[in-house]
């Protein structure tokens, strides 16, 4: 028990660096400021996704068509995964198997050591963040520039993503213009003197900046949104068009993908190109859709690696209930109904995932053993928002209590669990319970007004309720028999 949320095991205590989520959260509420962003922010999103769902007659229908090419897809896995490799390679590209980070940072290291460089350009990637991608190149003397524009302000600002979709979402304007002023120039050219926050300035600075860094970069990293096993094709959906400047501009592409985004065909995917934009960014399409297929002599980089990660998926899979969270197509539209997410923020959650996707995939894939993900399937309050929005109908509710109950069997007081074995004891022998319920009532009067030991803190706000004089099935059996 963590003081916070009953039926959360204890833990050790964790460390600063890696706080729980309920700690986490309990720092992150003090910040009025973030607080301002993120209720601004994700009612704004959330508004406008709402409106250009409404717009769809068959909105139910697509959704229902996703999550069943999605379960048809991970039953399958093993077929289309190998399918798509075949492609991939017959269109000229060559694909990596990584079992986890630690491959996939090897892989790709070892990959840009033999073109000679040691820079790359990025486009946005959820999967490299995962694996921490940046930082093992760092160490390899690889300097890895982000490119989409709220990874740049991430990165020049020393920060941590904090949402899917919009990585700076706790950052104003005039936080990203102190920013880009400070910054810029450390990492190449610096932001035009007297930059204000207008946000056309600010755009303006930025793709200054970035230009410089497409048109020298011989080597990039890109994620994928989806994959397309009947030929081989990548497929990044964007806004800012820098994304596709990343994918064509320089000779060698490197692209670090998760196992799940396979899809079988093309028709899957026009399914997905409708439910993404309208669940992410309220666009009825992207601005930027784009798709390669291995390489193309003249056009394009002119050599193309596809590393298909696993990295804790396998096992995530192998969970009747978990496996769902498998089905995300990372829009980004469960953060922003989320009553936790809007208040805490995305850094609580310890991850590169956070809000509700977070707290169910980040413990599958990392596992349950650190204080830290273990809290996470606790950070919910079960009210369904996320379940109604997920455009491929992910149950999370479901997948957060699932958890719950594997934490709570892994770990938790000893009084707790006496208390439950208990529970469970009497509810299953009715004349146990009956015998329960009558002593309850007769010792009404000693009852205490709070939870003795580790259920403390869940009563420090709530009242226990009146235990009444007599059950009843007594009155029931007095007036009806
Ligand atoms: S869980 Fe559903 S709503 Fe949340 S990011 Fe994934 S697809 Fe979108």
């Amino acid at each position: 028990m963590t003081g916070t949320f009953l039926g959360m095991p204890a833990f050790p205590q964790a460390t600063s660096a890696q706080a729980t989520f309920p700690q986490a959260a309990a720092e992150a509420v003090q910040d009025e400021r973030l607080r301002a962003n993120l209720r601004h922010a994700t009612h704004t999103i959330r508004d406008k996704r709402a409106r250009a769902v409404a717009e769809l007659d068959d909105w139910a229908e697509l959704r229902a068509a996703g999550k069943a090419i999605k379960d048809h897809t991970l039953r399958h896995l093993d077929r289309y995964l190998v399918q798509l490799e075949e492609a991939v390679t017959a269109a000229g590209g060559i694909v990596h198997w990584a079992a986890d980070a630690e491959e996939a940072n090897r892989i790709v290291a070892d990959l840009v050591r033999a073109t000679g460089e040691t820079e790359v350009v990025k486009v946005k990637s959820m999967a490299t963040q995962e694996i921490g991608l940046n930082e093992a190149l760092a160490a390899e003397g690889i300097t890895a520039y982000e490119t989409d524009l709220a990874e740049l302000i991430v990165q020049l600002g020393d920060d941590r993503p904090s949402h899917i979709l919009v990585p700076a979402i706790h950052r104003n304007r005039a936080e990203i213009r102190e920013i880009f002023a400070e910054r810029m120039a450390a990492w190449g050219r610096p932001a035009p003197e007297g930059l204000t926050d207008s946000p056309a300035e600010l755009a303006e600075a930025a793709r200054l900046h970035l230009r410089e860094k497409f048109l020298r970069a011989r080597v990039a990293v890109s994620g994928a949104n989806f994959m397309v096993a009947e030929t081989g094709t990548l497929v990044v959906v964007e806004s800012e068009g820098n994304g596709r400047m990343c994918l064509t501009l320089p000779r060698t592409l490197i692209s670090v993908v998760g196992i799940e985004k396979v899809v079988p065909t093309w028709q899957d995917l026009e399914v997905f190109l409708q439910l993404l934009p309208r669940s992410s960014t309220a666009e009825r399409m992207n601005p930027y859709t784009s798709l390669w297929t291995g390489t193309t002599e003249g056009d394009g980089p002119s050599a193309f690696h596809l590393v298909l990660l696993d990295n804790g998926r396998t096992a995530a899979l192998a969970d009747q209930v978990g496996r769902q969270a498998l089905r995300c197509i990372r829009c980004s539209a469960c953060l922003n109904v989320c009553p936790v997410y809007e208040r805490a923020g995305g850094h609580a959650y310890g991850s590169v995932y956070p809000g509700p996707i977070g707290a169910i995939l980040t413990p599958q894939l990392r596992g349950t053993t650190s204080p830290l993900d273990a809290s996470l399937p606790y950070a919910s309050s079960l009210c369904g928002a996320c379940y109604q929005v997920c455009p491929v109908a992910i149950d999370i509710p479901e997948v957060l209590v699932h958890l719950r109950e594997r934490v709570a069997e892994q770990g938790g007081h000893p009084l707790e669990r006496a208390a439950i074995a208990a529970a469970g004891y009497v509810l299953d022998h009715p004349a146990a319970l009956a015998a329960a319920e009558r002593l309850a009532g007769r010792t009404r009067a000693l009852h205490p007004r709070r939870l003795p030991g580790p259920g403390r803190a869940w009563t420090d706000t709530r009242d226990l309720p009146e235990v009444p004089a007599a059950p009843f099935r007594d009155w029931w059996r007095r007036n009806r028999s």
